[in-house]
């Protein structure tokens, strides 16, 4: 599902990802682990389309299409969804209202049929109340004044809306208490589908616990070192990086 080859990618004249391939099958929850500095948010904003990469080599597919030349919003369509590390605040507009005016936007891009009031109301409604998130955060701008646990599931709450084919959680856990590490895990085990993939960026075993994988791959200078099921998460909450940090003689 998907696919990235052989991927270079330079920020300024500095080299991030160097040469990190790696495959996702349909159905597969991939957890991505790494120490700090070694480009898995880069990763995350490369595949999504952030300005500011410059892919130098490599490619990026997406059920076999190249999304690298696609803008933004186009590979959302396609169903591309990040979920921020650092969620954006949208002053003065009601979370509702842009929820909507989202899911509206990208089902007109996949040529789907706008949602009427009564159909969105009942989806917001149905998961709001899974994922813990309230009627009055609903009637609040998006993000403002939001905990750091009330944007992360908020953003679950938007993956679940948008019904991605891949979901990208880039450090989902940092800042969540228990309780909300586990109503977010829970949110995006309910969204785990055969036609849908997840890489899922953490530098802790933790999110793992709840999350469980079905592969791990292990990320440093840039690329992919190791892979392997779940006993490598647990394998590495033992040794540390250090391993995988010294370029090797
Ligand atoms: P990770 O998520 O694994 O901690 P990042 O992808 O955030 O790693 O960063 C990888 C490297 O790229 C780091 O050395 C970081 O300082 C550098 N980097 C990230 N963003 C920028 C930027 N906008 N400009 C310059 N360097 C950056
Ligand atoms: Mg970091
Ligand atoms: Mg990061």
């Amino acid at each position: 599902m998907l696919e990235i080859k052989n991927l270079h990618v330079s920020i300024g004249d500095r080299k991030i990802l160097d040469g990190l391939t790696l495959t996702v099958h349909d159905g597969e929850v991939a957890a991505i682990m790494g120490p700090n500095g070694t480009g898995k948010s880069t990763l995350s904003y490369v595949i999504s389309g952030r300005e500011g990469y410059d892919v130098t080599d490599g490619e990026v597919l997406l059920n076999g299409e190249n999304i690298l030349e696609l803008e933004p919003h186009e590979r959302a369509a396609k169903g591309v969804f990040l979920a921020f590390q650092y969620p954006v605040e949208i002053p003065g507009v009601a979370t509702m209202t842009f929820l909507k005016a989202t899911m509206n936007a990208q089902r007109r891009l996949r040529g789907q049929e706008e949602l009427q009031t009564p159909d969105f109301m009942k989806r917001v409604n149905e998961a709001a109340a899974r994922l813990g998130v309230s009627k009055e955060m609903l009637r609040r701008p998006l993000n403002s004044g939001f905990s750091g646990g009330e944007k992360k599931r908020m953003d679950i709450l938007q993956m679940t809306l948008l019904e991605p084919k891949l979901g990208i959680l880039d450090e989902t856990d940092s800042g969540l208490d228990i309780d909300a590490l586990r109503i977010v895990s829970e949110g995006v085990n309910a969204l785990r589908a055969k036609d849908r993939g997840f890489l899922v960026i953490t530098h802790y075993q933790r999110l793992l616990d709840y999350i469980k994988p079905d592969t791990v791959h292990v990320m440093a200078r840039g690329r992919i070192l190791r892979s392997g099921g779940p006993e490598l998460a647990l394998e590495l909450e033992e040794s540390g990086y250090k391993d995988y940090i010294v370029e090797a003689a």
